[in-house]
């Protein structure tokens, strides 16, 4: 299988994310991407690619211009105002003062444009997020013009809990939600996204909530006791022309792959009654049962079934990084899907 990659993702390497009432290293780290690149090339996977050049312009069918505006500008507001740490947010338009306004201050804005407070913006940060772009963006015109099977969208930072106008959970832009949007400018009508990241995509579901040409499916840590907390309950089933179009599986904390596997079959349900052009997986491997910051119990071999029971559906499939957070074996879990998937 082929490997989409940039070195530029390094340029996304902030000093502190807000967590346990402390600043510390983040989780979601450069080196993350150096422990996949050499399984990749251990396993002999496959080439790895540069991206291509990209029109980037399709940002602007998922994400909101003064949102992409306010990325843009952000790290330089931040330093301009004599901060001395990392961008970081401390207040939000919360329940009881819900004003639509848009502050002028940067302090306000990043309130204004952030779902979470753990996400620092340091300098580059943004610039690896439009690298990543480029990835998914290249990935998915490789697959289609070479007619391939599968391919792989090695992104970082990664993207499924970016909404149109939010970022938040280590993500700037939704890198999956883009793939779907080239999918259909590539001529496909219809895109189904499984998201398999431990944590619920929050961003994905509400960009394509009232859609019923990206169907999303999402298998994560429930809410009520995991991040993002206030979105990903199964009763969230699409709304308008996006009713039925939108599924959510979460589930308790230890759970195993006896009973993901359940919901998973579910889902792949979900996507033979759909008939997809293309499948886009959020391919997450923090279900793992040693991630610092998940609750699943999968095993690296569980994860060599998941790609091997995706290729059985003989549809386009898209892989694009998500999170993973155990360090040592995110290379083994993210590899172990791939070639579980190209060795069907
Ligand atoms: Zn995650």
């Amino acid at each position: 299988m082929k490997t989409f990659f940039s070195e530029k993702h390094k340029l996304r390497d902030a000093n502190t994310e807000l967590y346990g009432g402390e600043l510390v290293k983040p989780f979601e780290r450069p080196q993350r991407l150096d422990f996949i690149v050499d399984e990749i090339k251990t396993r002999g996977l496959g080439e790895i690619l540069n991206p291509n050049k990209v029109n980037l312009n399709i940002i602007g069918k998922v994400h909101d211009q003064d949102y992409i505006k306010f990325l843009d500008n952000a790290w330089n507001e931040w330093t301009k105002e004599g901060f001395k740490g990392e961008a970081i947010p401390t207040v939000w338009p919360s329940r009881s003062m819900n004003s639509e306004k848009i502050p002028t201050f940067i302090e306000g804005k990043l309130g204004y444009y952030s779902l979470a407070g753990e996400t620092s913006i340091s300098n580059g940060s943004i610039e690896a997020a439009y690298e990543a772009v480029r990835v998914a963006i290249s990935a998915v015109d490789t697959l289609v013009k070479d007619k391939l099977s599968g391919i792989f969208a090695l992104c970082r930072p990664p993207g499924h809990h970016a909404s149109k106008n939010q970022y938040g959970g280590y993500c700037f832009f939704n890198n999956a939600a883009i793939a779907a949007e080239r999918f259909k400018e590539l001529g496909a009508k219809k895109i189904f996204i499984l998201d398999i990241d431990f944590h619920h995509g929050n961003g994905t579901q509400s960009i394509f909530y009232d859609k019923s040409d990206v169907f999303y499916a999402s298998l994560h840590g429930d809410p009520m006791f995991a991040f993002p907390h206030f979105l990903g309950h199964s009763d969230e089933r699409g709304s308008g022309n996006g009713e039925g179009y939108n599924s959510n599986f979460p589930m308790p904390p230890g759970t195993k792959f006896q009973i993901w596997l359940e919901a998973f079959d579910n889902s792949i349900k979900e996507i033979k009654k759909f008939k997809p052009d293309a499948l886009v997986i959020s391919l997450g491997v923090d279900a793992y049962e040693k991630d610092p910051i998940s609750f699943f119990k999968l095993k690296s071999n569980n994860f060599i079934d998941i790609g091997r029971k995706l290729s059985k559906l003989s549809i386009p499939t898209l892989f694009v990084m998500e999170g993973g957070y155990s360090i040592k074996e995110i290379g083994v879990n993210t590899i172990n899907t791939l070639e579980g998937f190209e060795n069907g």
